[in-house]
């Protein structure tokens, strides 16, 4: 059998602004993840097959070499720790800021003084605890795995840690976003021992999507919010 190269996607957003990436590398997948159930999906090449993942496990699969390269956020990359991956590019889509959001019309400047402590909820407590030790603000963090602007509405915490686009689901819950902690965009992530071994097979991969983020840097302005960002 000849050597296989696994590529790790999330469905949705990714999947999506991945496919034109893809398909400058010639990959073309033979089902559409949102109406396949298959977990595992072919491409018009052989050689190349996708497996579909939690956007969160895209790193771990990539890490362990179950897929050869994946296509992760910075928040998932940040939140994981990035060990055994090479981070070759940035692909500059699912693009959207981490922040600190809270009710419309908290005091958070007096919230976050020195004394006082802050409960903050969020998805990514690692994201979260360095921003605040860094600013010296004393936090506890409870850990959410969704619908985090649900928590300071009903008195879980009183800020939170989470990705924003436009803003539209902060503002449909009340919310207001005070603290731009980073930037947010997806990168490519390869296994670093495959990187070696299937040299042959990843690197006109890797250089046709680094030609696709080259043709196409001004895609900024297609960022999406909708109900579903929460999760
Ligand atoms: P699920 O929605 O299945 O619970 P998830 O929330 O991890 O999983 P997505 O919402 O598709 O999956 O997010 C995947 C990645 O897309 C995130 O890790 C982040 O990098 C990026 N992302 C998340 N929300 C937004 C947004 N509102 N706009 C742009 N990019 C986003
Ligand atoms: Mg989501």
């Amino acid at each position: 059998m000849s050597e296989q190269l696994t590529i790790a996607l999330s469905k949705g957003r990714i999947f999506d602004e991945t496919l034109p990436l893809l398909a400058v590398a010639g990959i073309v997948p033979a089902e559409d993840p949102e109406q396949s159930r298959k977990l595992i999906i072919a491409t018009n090449r052989e050689q190349v097959r996708l497996v579909i993942v939690r956007a969160t496990d895209v790193p771990t699969y990539v890490q362990y070499g179950a897929a050869d390269l994946g296509i992760a956020g910075k928040d998932v990359l940040t939140e994981h720790g990035g060990e055994g991956l090479y981070q070759p590019l940035d692909l500059h889509i699912a693009r959207c800021r981490m922040m600190v959001a809270v009710r419309q019309g908290f005091d958070y400047q007096a919230a976050s003084q020195p004394g006082r402590r802050l409960r903050v909820a969020t998805k990514y407590p690692d994201i979260a605890a360095a921003h605040f030790a860094a600013k010296g603000v004393h936090v506890d963090i409870i850990k959410l795995y969704g619908s985090m602007e649900l928590a300071p509405l009903v008195g879980l915490s009183d800020a939170i840690v989470d990705l924003v686009s436009t803003g539209g689901t902060l503002k449909a819950n009340r919310l207001e976003a005070v603290e731009h902690i980073a930037d947010i965009s997806s990168r490519l992530v390869v296994n670093k021992a495959a990187l070696k071994t299937k040299y042959a097979l990843l690197e006109p991969v890797i250089q046709a999507f680094a030609r696709a983020v080259a043709s196409d840097t001004p895609t900024h302005d297609k960022e999406t919010d909708n109900e579903h960002s929460a999760d």
